[in-house]
């Protein structure tokens, strides 16, 4: 076979072949085909990209804050003006449509803009006179050679969370893609280095475990941001840790959505098919569960069912399309057999994605589904399905929703509809999930908060990007400082009193 497209790393500012010999394939899903090989790291490959990444680094954070901010702002105005690029290499490989990639460069771009404030937001703290002639000042430095590792759900927007803040902090950085879609990368590296960020600063190694690996183990890498799989983020989380590192690691999600007997259908209707179709359900926010008040149930499943017709799946470059297809065959495959599960366990399925008809014929197409009675116990509801499957779960009212909210293992996202302000008020202080969204069904946070789920959807104890981005890319340190006064210097062995 003649490699079309070999995808390598990204080392000291410029392309770097891989020299493993071990490659994976990289597929367009929406045609089906194989559309490049990607590399795949040795160890000896990882300490090469950290061993430059190190070199980089004492000379990145000595770089004055107005010039970090200054290729930060310059990086802003690159990546702004390359956005469609962007989205459409996004779409190439992942299989999501152009327009959606395009929020997602969006939201990945807020990043960019918030660490273009960098100045600001390292300003430390001073307290003068705590002792006589003794000043205090506190700041936040940063850690070194960090990591990240990502998702193939959103290669674009996901590096741009860690990288941003990472970068401006004045860590450098190495990023490992997912292998699924790994060109992204690589095209964010060029744009990097363009604005200005100096050779090595920021570094990309493609690879599978054997990558991750060396990475978590590595004894220079000071912190690792990992999103992902549960069982890979908790595994991430407890390797890190054990060699010492910092680590953030968001997991996966099974995101509810209680509508309650109060709330506008057509809205929550709409809200259903938005957060649960959009990008063929392979979001960690997406809406997986909806939990309907018994009143209203039958309503509201009758709602979504209805608008299921219209949604136009079809290729990435096509502008009409609204879902595109799911990111390999055989994630499809196991999607669809969540939903000949969900019959089988008694739920009901109302509409069926694998007999939706005029779907590409090529591609890892799948229509949406949506699945009726489903009760806790069921595969359906106990699984993330990463897919275009919405299951319906009845509840009498908001006692009932909550409640099973809070037993789920998961707590990335959640949201309330109603018209109730008190229900509202009530969900945000009851319920035990990391965002949450009042008729707002995918509430993921402007960059100026952070990002971050609860229970098994985040190990670590900081959420990502946003203020809480900064610190988890920093450490404190506080000097307390006296000028030598000939006149007031005196011996005293006592404790240091604060007189
Ligand atoms: P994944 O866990 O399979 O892969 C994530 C990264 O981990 C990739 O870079 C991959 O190469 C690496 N990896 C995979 N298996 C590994 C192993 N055994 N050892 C070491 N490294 C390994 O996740 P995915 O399929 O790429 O992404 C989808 C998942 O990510 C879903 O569960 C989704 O909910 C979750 N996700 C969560 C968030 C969030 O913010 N919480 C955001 C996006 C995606």
């Amino acid at each position: 076979m003649s490699i079309m497209n070999r995808i390598g790393h990204w080392i000291d500012g410029r392309h770097v072949a891989g020299t493993s010999g071990r490659t994976a394939s990289v597929y367009d899903p929406a045609r089906g085909v194989v559309s490049g090989e990607v590399d795949l790291a040795t160890i000896e490959e990882v300490n090469h990209a950290v061993a430059t990444a190190q070199a980089a680094f004492p000379a990145w954070r000595a770089t004055p804050l107005a010039r970090r901010a200054e290729i930060m702002f310059t990086l802003r105005e690159m990546l702004n003006a390359r956005r469609l690029e962007i989205a459409e290499a996004v779409s190439a490989e992942h299989g999501k449509v152009v327009s959606d990639a395009m929020g997602e460069v969006a939201r990945g771009l807020e990043n960019v803009e918030f660490a273009c404030g960098i100045p600001q937001l390292l300003k430390g703290g001073f307290s003068e006179q705590v002792a006589s002639g003794v000043d205090v000042w506190s700041i936040r430095q940063p850690l070194g050679v960090v990591a990240g590792i990502t998702p193939f759900n959103f290669p674009a927007m996901v590096p741009m969370w860690m990288l941003a803040n990472a970068l401006a902090c004045g860590n450098t950085f190495v990023l490992k893609p997912s292998e699924k879609d790994p060109s992204v990368s690589l095209l964010l590296a060029e744009i990097i280095a363009a604005a200005g960020v100096p050779a090595g600063v920021f570094n990309v190694i493609q690879g599978d475990a054997v990558a991750v690996n060396a990475i978590l183990e590595h004894r220079d890498i000071a912190a690792v941001s990992f999103v992902g799989s549960t069982p890979v983020a908790k595994y991430i989380y407890e390797t890190g840790t054990r060699h010492n590192k910092r680590v953030q690691a968001l997991g996966g999600a099974k995101n509810h959505m209680l509508v309650l007997a109060d709330a506008d259908l057509d809205m929550a209707a709409d809200a259903a098919i938005s957060a649960g179709y959009g990008s063929a359900g392979e979001r960690c926010m997406a809406i997986s569960v909806v939990l309907a008040a018994e009143a209203i149930a039958d309503d509201l499943v009758a709602r979504i069912a209805e608008r299921i017709p219209s949604i136009t799946i079809g290729i990435g470059s096509d502008p009409a399309a609204q879902m595109g297809p799911l990111i390999t065959s055989e994630h499809r495959a196991r999607v669809a057999s969540y939903v000949a599960g969900a019959a089988e366990d008694g739920a009901e399925v109302v509409v069926d994605g694998r007999a939706s008809h005029g779907l590409p014929t090529e591609g890892f197409f799948l229509g949406a589904s949506l699945i009726d009675k489903v009760r806790p116990g069921m595969a359906c509801y106990d699984d993330e399905i990463f897919g275009p499957v919405l299951s319906v779960v009845r509840v009498a009212g908001y006692a009932e929703g909550v409640e099973m909210i809070n037993a789920n293992p998961y707590g990335n996202g959640t949201a309330l509809f109603t018209r109730d302000g008190g229900a509202a008020r009530q969900f945000g202080f009851d319920v035990e999930v990391g965002m949450v969204g009042i008729n707002v069904p995918i509430p993921v946070p402007v960059s100026y908060y952070s990002f971050g789920g609860w229970k098994a959807s985040l190990f670590g104890d900081t959420h990502m990007y946003g203020p809480e981005g900064i610190n988890f890319y920093t450490r404190g340190k506080v000097v307390t400082s006296r000028w030598p006064d000939p006149a007031q210097s005196v011996i005293d062995l006592g404790f240091p009193q604060n007189r």
